[in-house]
């Protein structure tokens, strides 16, 4: 039997991007279930997280004409990764498997047909992986890149240039829910869940109308939340760090006292002790910074707050 597919798109002030798109998502979903790929149960599953514009009335506008578009309201604006959490979750139950798209198409959608001929080859992830991203601006290339080393150079097991266009089977969606933190990197956790996966290459492409909804201080805002959540490695450093310069104060500390019993004292440098103090208040405030990071993310984690609230659903 047909399996049932959820495309989950997720869509933050999108009411320009979201009629043009839509029809292309639907285009493609039927072309499926009229070739028997899916199930005609299938669904395209737009979460609306908190836009300020007209995006939720262009998304009920769809399920009118065709209840094959459904939604999602959250009461606000939770961010891109808890706005498709939460559609992930909601569709775990009622689909075979999902899959994740950008509202702007961004993503060829086309990928879509070598992504479920891996899932029935038996993957229960298929990974979207962008082979070319020359629309992307340079400076977004190479602060992506920066930061993929960053990750992978701090132990983080993450897909190099994968977002979050990607399928997942039921049984992957199972073992997403499980994870209980309220701070969300998707890309990361799906790549730690295991199970049997499989990458398929396609291009980037512009968006297809509107405005990012990612500029540059929600883009690092993620990057560290990505690297805090999944890596204690700053932390380290900072022991490491520690050590290093204790080690080389106790030298520095031989020397003054073999110094001094030869009875050659150097004139006391007043730069060298004007820099090192400012160096090492300074080491000691980032220290204390990336410690305190790491406590506040602590702290808002036990709260244990609803990552998500749904207002509205069309279903
Ligand atoms: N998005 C969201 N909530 C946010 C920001 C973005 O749901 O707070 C959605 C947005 O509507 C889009 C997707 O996340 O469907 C990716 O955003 P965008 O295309 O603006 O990011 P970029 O491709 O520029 O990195
Ligand atoms: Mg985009």
């Amino acid at each position: 039997m047909a399996k049932i597919l959820y495309l989950v798109v997720p869509c933050y002030n999108e009411e320009e991007a979201l009629p043009k798109s839509a029809p292309v998502f639907f285009a493609k979903v039927e072309e499926l279930i009229k070739k028997g790929k899916i199930s005609d149960k299938s669904k395209i599953l737009f979460v609306d997280d908190g836009s300020k514009d007209k995006t939720w009335t262009v998304i009920e506008d769809l399920h009118k004409q065709n209840p094959i578009f459904t939604g999602l309201k959250l009461s606000r604006n939770c961010g891109h990764q808890r706005a498709l959490f939460a559609g992930l979750m909601f569709a775990k139950d009622k689909c075979n498997f999902s899959i994740s798209i950008d509202a702007d198409l961004q993503d060829d959608i086309n990928a879509i047909d070598g992504f479920i001929s891996e899932y029935n080859k038996g993957s229960e992830i298929v990974f979207g992986v962008r082979s070319k991203r020359e629309t992307d601006t340079i400076f977004k290339r190479n602060t992506a890149l920066l930061f993929y080393k960053l990750m992978e150079f701090m132990g983080v097991n993450i897909i190099y240039n994968h977002a979050d266009y990607r399928l997942m089977s039921k049984r992957a969606l199972e073992a997403l829910s499980e994870h209980k933190e309220s701070n969300l990197f998707l890309r990361a956790i799906v790549a730690q869940l295991g199970f049997k996966t499989a990458s398929v290459y396609y291009e980037r492409s512009k968006r297809i109308e509107g405005e990012t909804k990612y500029p540059l201080k929600k883009m690092l805002a993620f990057a560290f939340d990505g690297i805090t959540s999944f890596s204690i490695y700053p932390i380290r450093f900072i022991s490491c760090l520690g050590f290093f310069i204790a080690v080389l104060s106790s030298l520095m500390f031989v020397y003054v006292f073999i110094a001094k019993i030869l009875g050659n004292v150097p004139v006391p440098g007043y730069a060298s002790l004007i820099c090192s103090i400012w160096l090492l208040g300074g080491l000691q405030l980032l220290s204390i910074g990336v410690i305190g990071e790491y406590i506040g993310k602590t702290y808002l984690e036990t709260k244990q707050r609803p990552r998500y609230i749904i207002e509205k659903t069309l279903e």
